[in-house]
């Protein structure tokens, strides 16, 4: 009989209670380090001080209202976002996907409304992932997620990550936009190479495209910076968040240079629940913490000290590991073992991570974690290694 709770994930015999900093408590009274941070979503941790309060206050007050009315807390992280970033104004909705079909939307309408109609394609890259509404698992490319889901929403080309010629030649009459992650996550944690971005807005301009930037789970400080394009030292036109944003309350959102954003003008766009107070004030709790002066400085320190930490384990078990990828706090080892093995002996040690594409797991944990908590975390890979080769040396 099928379970009430609809089995769409693959879950773990896991249930947290509750959360503390960088630590999860399962209701057996089993304690977790989460490098996981609920897909790279929990930015500051669990029971962060700062962010309950603004989410009580703020649910003691009003926590929705509707886009038929002003909401201030809405106007205040409109301004702040756009204060810290390229963009000239941002629209608010609920989570990745839904952001993304609304930078694929102004991408085409931007196109529509500037004479040119017939531009509506956008190209997308291999390794992808935009998301599970219909247009972003056409975006996203993967056939294993389009089968059994009907016709593919028209309108996406896929090239190799990281080829810029094979970009130059997928670029058509109908080319409107390019959207890129700036390191793909689910993909297996693959950094686009820094020159390929700059490549990639040199083209845009060159043939009048829109850059569209997927910052759902590189965004919001992550990799060190507040968003991952900045190491490349480029800015996009429109770029989609979400995970982080409001440290793990659901909200998406998509920021846009005024070119781009105008032409989602009133009625072309729009959801219920998208930018309310109390997720309003949940981001700007975040954002408080994460734009206090040095604390992006301290995630790259701290996310050096694991770096520096992983490689020292990849070189001492390289039969487990193959190399450590990503940046800041957007980790991935890739593993020669299978990665699902890794994880459950990570697990029995005590330490959550996700995996990723590639056979690669995921370290992508709490801005706010320490350097000894990453120790922890380490010295947890270690016994996990040891469990792994003694286990595989038994099977030989
Ligand atoms: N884009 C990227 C880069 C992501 O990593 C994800 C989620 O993993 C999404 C889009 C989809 O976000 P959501 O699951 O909130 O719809």
């Amino acid at each position: 009989m099928i379970p009430a709770l609809m089995p769409t994930y693959n879950r773990a015999d896991l249930a947290f209670v509750r959360g503390e900093g960088v630590w999860l408590y399962a209701a057996d009274g089993r304690r977790f380090l989460d490098f996981g941070a609920g897909i790279a979503t929990s930015s500051l941790g669990h029971n962060h001080p700062h962010l309950v309060a603004a989410i009580t206050d703020q649910a003691s007050r009003v926590m929705h209202v509707s886009n038929l009315y002003r909401v201030p807390e809405a106007e205040r992280l409109a301004e702040r976002l756009v204060a810290a970033s390229f963009a000239d104004s941002v629209f608010f909705c609920n989570s990745g996907a839904e952001a993304n079909e609304a930078m694929v939307k102004m991408i085409r309408k931007t196109m529509a409304e500037t004479g040119q109609p017939d531009r509506y394609r956008v190209i997308c890259f291999e390794g992808a992932f935009h998301g599970r509404t219909l247009a972003m698992l056409a975006a996203t490319g993967n056939a294993k997620y389009l089968a059994g889901f009907g016709p593919c929403v028209e309108g996406f080309d896929h090239v190799p990550f990281n080829d810029i010629e094979a970009v130059r030649r997928a670029i058509g009459p109908e080319t409107a936009g390019i959207i890129v992650e700036p390191i793909q996550g689910e993909g297996g944690i693959r950094p686009a190479r820094l020159e390929f971005l700059r490549a990639l807005r040199d083209i845009c301009d060159e043939h009048g495209l829109v850059l569209g930037m997927d910052e759902i789970q590189s965004g919001m400080g992550r990799t060190g910076r507040l968003f991952a394009h900045q190491w490349a030292g480029i800015t996009p036109d429109v770029m989609s968040l979400a995970k982080g944003i409001a440290g793990g309350f659901p909200m998406g959102a998509v920021l846009a240079r005024e070119w781009v954003a105008k032409h989602l003008t009133a009625g072309s766009h729009g959801t219920t629940f998208g930018g309310n107070p109390l997720a309003c004030a949940a981001a700007n709790a975040v954002l408080d913490v994460i734009l206090a002066p040095g604390f992006l400085a301290g995630v790259e320190r701290v996310a050096d000290h694991l770096w520096n930490a992983l490689s020292a384990v990849v070189e001492e078990c390289p039969a487990i590991f193959e190399e450590v990828r990503g940046a800041g706090l957007m980790l991935g080892l890739k593993c020669r073992v299978p990665q699902a093995h890794v994880q459950q002996a990570w697990l029995e040690e005590g330490l959550l991570a996700v995996n990723a594409g590639e056979n690669v797991v995921r370290l992508v944990p709490p801005l706010i974690v320490s350097a000894a908590e990453c120790d922890q975390a380490v010295a947890m890979i270690r016994a996990a290694c040891r469990r792994l080769a003694s286990a595989s040396a038994a099977a030989a």
